[in-house]
């Protein structure tokens, strides 16, 4: 793999139906996400809808979490149908049922498929609502796959959620082929590859990692490999902080101190002083360490993820950052 030549597997990511897929809403509506769309044609979608799933029709009376006694209940107010127990029934079958998935994608808000901010009700009357939690499916998905990249379609907005999130998702996705065809070699590759997106996890993470890759435990292939995933998907769920970030940079920059002159290094370093302070995305660092890399054919580098985390389409920038708007100038000279 080279940085401008990665190809990408199709990460696999449930979604909750209504998001971009089917008009399947209580009200018959879907909702449009312009970062789901943008996924389409890069991540393999599951999408699935648990009410429709446990016979609800569309359109259908709203539902909500009722807590009775400290217990909470799924209820549909108009009829006054506990539909708990149907739900329950449902999602614990569906999620032990699922193929390998590399994360989750859920609606915001819902009573079932939320994974938080969702309203918890004392009662079916109309009244205000006493606390928030995640849906039924949400709060299963949470606790079934504990650490996995699950986000909701109102977080997935936000750039740096969105980042760690895809990060993830397309990091997973390349170990599940080393897990399809276990090998040493695939998974030492793999290692290898994400030596510095690991990096910019921690330094833990690296350290945990490696010595899973290096068997101390004498496990078969197949148990090692499911091991490291269990341990990355452990070792990428908090967001990389940004003093990681330039920890990696400057790891990265020291590949070139024989190359770089004095002033070629400052002009790096007062670089990523910027982006420190908030003053640089941190894609510009990237793409300076990419000049050198390629200048420089270093090998090791150009085969780092994390200098292609993921598709290039799917980065998009923060648009009072790029140069779009410079036409709203058109007119004025
Ligand atoms: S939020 Fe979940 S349950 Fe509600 S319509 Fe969407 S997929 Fe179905």
């Amino acid at each position: 793999m080279t940085v401008s030549k990665r190809i990408f597997n199709k990460p696999v990511v449930l979604i909750s139906r209504c998001i971009g897929f089917d008009a399947v809403r209580y009200n018959g509506d879907m909702i449009s996400s312009h970062e789901v769309e943008m996924m389409k044609p890069y991540v393999s979608f599951i999408p699935v809808c648990p009410e429709v799933e446990i016979g609800l029709g569309i359109p259908r009376d709203t539902i909500r979490i009722v807590r009775i006694d400290g217990d909470d209940h799924l209820i549909q107010p108009s009829t006054g149908v506990d539909l708990t127990d149907r739900m329950n029934t449902f999602c614990s079958s569906y999620l032990q049922n699922l193929p390998l998935v590399d994360g989750f994608l859920l609606k915001f808000r819902s009573p079932t498929s939320g994974i938080s901010g969702v309203n918890i009700y004392a009662t079916t009357e109309k009244s205000a609502a006493i606390g928030k939690g995640a849906g039924f499916f949400g709060r299963m998905v949470l606790d079934t796959f504990a650490g996995y990249p699950i986000e909701d379609e109102g977080r997935i907005r936000n750039t740096r959620v969105r980042d760690h999130f895809l990060t993830r998702i397309f990091m997973l996705s390349d170990l599940d082929n080393v897990l399809k065809n276990p090998s040493l070699t695939g998974l030492t590759r793999f290692h290898a590859q994400n030596k510095l997106a690991l990096m910019a996890y921690s330094q833990a993470t690296v350290k945990t990692l490696g010595n899973v890759a290096a068997n101390r435990n004498n496990l078969s292939i197949s148990e090692m490999i499911a091991l490291y995933r269990r341990s990355l998907i452990e070792g990428t769920k908090n967001p990389a902080r940004y003093t990681s970030h330039i920890n990696v940079l400057h790891h990265a920059m020291g590949y070139f101190s024989d190359e770089l002159s004095p002033d070629e290094k400052t002009f790096f370093l007062n670089s990523v002083e910027d982006y420190r302070n908030g003053n640089l995305p941190i894609s510009a660092l990237k793409k300076m360490l990419l000049i050198w890399i390629i200048k420089y054919t270093n090998t090791y580098l150009s085969s780092q993820t994390y200098f292609a985390p993921y598709p290039e389409p799917l980065m998009e920038l923060d648009s009072s950052l790029i140069e779009r708007g410079r036409d709203m100038y058109t007119g004025l000279e």
